[in-house]
């Protein structure tokens, strides 16, 4: 058996993302409309009618306080294992690498001089959720001080822990309230998703603090939809709420679906929303999805055991590398898929290696068509969310992080957890049980760092 030391130290372990700084604004400018360019892990840039929209714009993760010591930030040359505090107040792990230009300030930091350079080809900024992989403050602050034309907005109440929380970089484990400026803060706005299920989940919506939707106006006289969609995540740091994104030109939909498992709640919005209200398709279908692992639990648990409780998380409650097949049937095959975000420890998901081996080979004979084997996948989930309508319905939303509240919020999770295994293992059981065949996972896609989704 491996240990997790002999893991650690193995070939498993992902470097950072290169990053040549020059080359990304060259692809940026070379962004035809509806193409999306990622950068690195979760941070995308999507342009729609001529406008530049950055995503999850992360170049560093950071863990705030010592209590955040083991999260692990991938992909980070093993040192997210370690999590250790490299100077007063400062966690960070590099999740891009960047090398400094023949000309360029070697004292700014990395994160500062690709916000940069970045920031006057960002017209605005979305931030799904506030875990460490997703938001990078320093890089989002110097956009916004570079171009002060950068619209940036974040999950509900963030202005406050961003304040709370970045200047525990400045002052150690002492949190200010009063570290952002009132220029920045002012500036930091939010969107209030809306809910898979508004009528059973009606207090979750804030009617009367945010829209669920702001208007860009783009370069060429139209204008760009941004919709904020509630996405059930167990994030650890303090976000009132994980959101994905609709994305919508006169001619491009986009779907952005940020770290979610395979729960009803995300499979109700892909319903929803892989049709617009005038009948347009999605052009384009972004999931963030992160496999972990095995490896991470050697030294804990056996081997065998390992992979239990990987699944066990993964498929239940962390984001399930399953439901980009599941957003495939929804969309019957029409729309291609694309993965980000890489995978837990080490491993990236948004390898096709890795995604190849994560599903199981088809074996049967009859060899399906995509839409045929597509549509099974949609009966079976569509027969499940039937199925278990009743013990749906007794769940509790899973977008309020652990974090931040109390023992009954975990108490919660505790008691819903076995539902959403239930119900995920529904499906994935099935998908194992059929296998998944090629001509399925061809319209998946695992684009890697700098590389333009089309
Ligand atoms: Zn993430």
């Amino acid at each position: 058996m491996t240990t997790r030391g002999e893991f650690l130290k193995g070939e498993n372990i992902f470097l950072p993302d290169k990053l040549e700084v020059n080359k990304v604004v060259e692809q940026i400018n070379n962004l035809k409309d509806g193409e999306t360019l990622k950068i690195s892990h979760a941070f995308l840039i999507v342009r729609l009618g001529g406008i530049n929209i950055a995503v999850d714009p992360a170049i560093q993760a950071r863990s705030l306080s010592e209590k955040e010591e083991n999260k692990f930030i991938p992909p980070s040359h093993g040192e997210a294992s370690k999590s250790r505090k490299k100077q007063d107040g400062a966690y960070t792990y590099s999740m891009i690498e960047a090398p400094v230009e023949v000309n360029g300030n070697p004292n700014e930091t990395n994160t500062a001089r690709v916000g940069r350079i970045l920031a006057q080809y960002i017209d605005a900024i979305f931030i799904s959720h506030l875990d460490t992989d997703h938001y990078d403050f320093e890089l989002i602050r110097t956009i916004m001080e570079t171009n002060s034309n950068t619209k940036v907005y974040g999950p509900l109440g963030w202005q406050g822990v961003i304040a709370k929380y970045h200047s525990l970089e400045i002052t150690g484990d002492n949190p200010t309230d009063n570290y952002l400026p009132e220029y920045v803060r002012k500036r930091m706005k939010s969107l209030s998703a809306k809910s898979a299920d508004p009528n059973r989940d009606s207090g979750l919506n804030y009617p009367n603090l945010n829209p669920d939707r702001t208007i860009l106006n783009a370069q060429n006289g139209e204008s760009v939809s941004v919709k904020a969609i509630d996405i059930p995540h167990a994030g650890g740091l303090p976000a009132e709420f994980v959101q994905g994104f609709v994305l919508e030109s006169k001619t491009n939909r986009i779907l952005l679906i940020p770290d979610a498992a395979l729960s009803p709640e995300i499979i109700k919005h892909i319903k929803m929303n892989a049709q617009g209200a005038d009948g347009n398709k999605l052009t384009q279908f972004i999931v963030l999805t992160a496999t972990l692992n095995p490896e991470s639990f050697y030294g804990i648990l056996n081997e065998q055991q390992s992979y239990v409780l990987r699944d066990e998380i993964e498929e239940g409650i962390a984001h399930s590398a399953y439901l980009p097949l599941v957003a495939a049937a929804y969309t019957e095959g029409e729309t291609a898929i694309s993965i980000v975000h890489s995978g837990f420890y080490y491993r990236s998901s948004s390898e096709e290696s890795n995604l190849r081996g994560r599903y199981p080979e088809y074996k049967k004979a009859d060899n399906p068509t995509l839409k045929e084997w597509l549509s099974r996948l949609r009966v079976k989930v569509d027969e499940t969310l039937k199925e278990m309508e009743e013990q749906i319905n007794t769940l509790g939303p899973l977008s309020i992080s652990v974090g931040r509240h109390g023992r009954s919020e975990i108490g919660k999770l505790l008691r819903d957890f076995p539902i959403r295994r239930r119900f995920a293992r529904k499906i994935v059981e099935w998908i194992k049980k059929e296998g998944v065949p090629d001509c399925v996972l061809e319209i998946i896609h695992s684009p890697q760092a700098n590389e333009i989704i089309k």
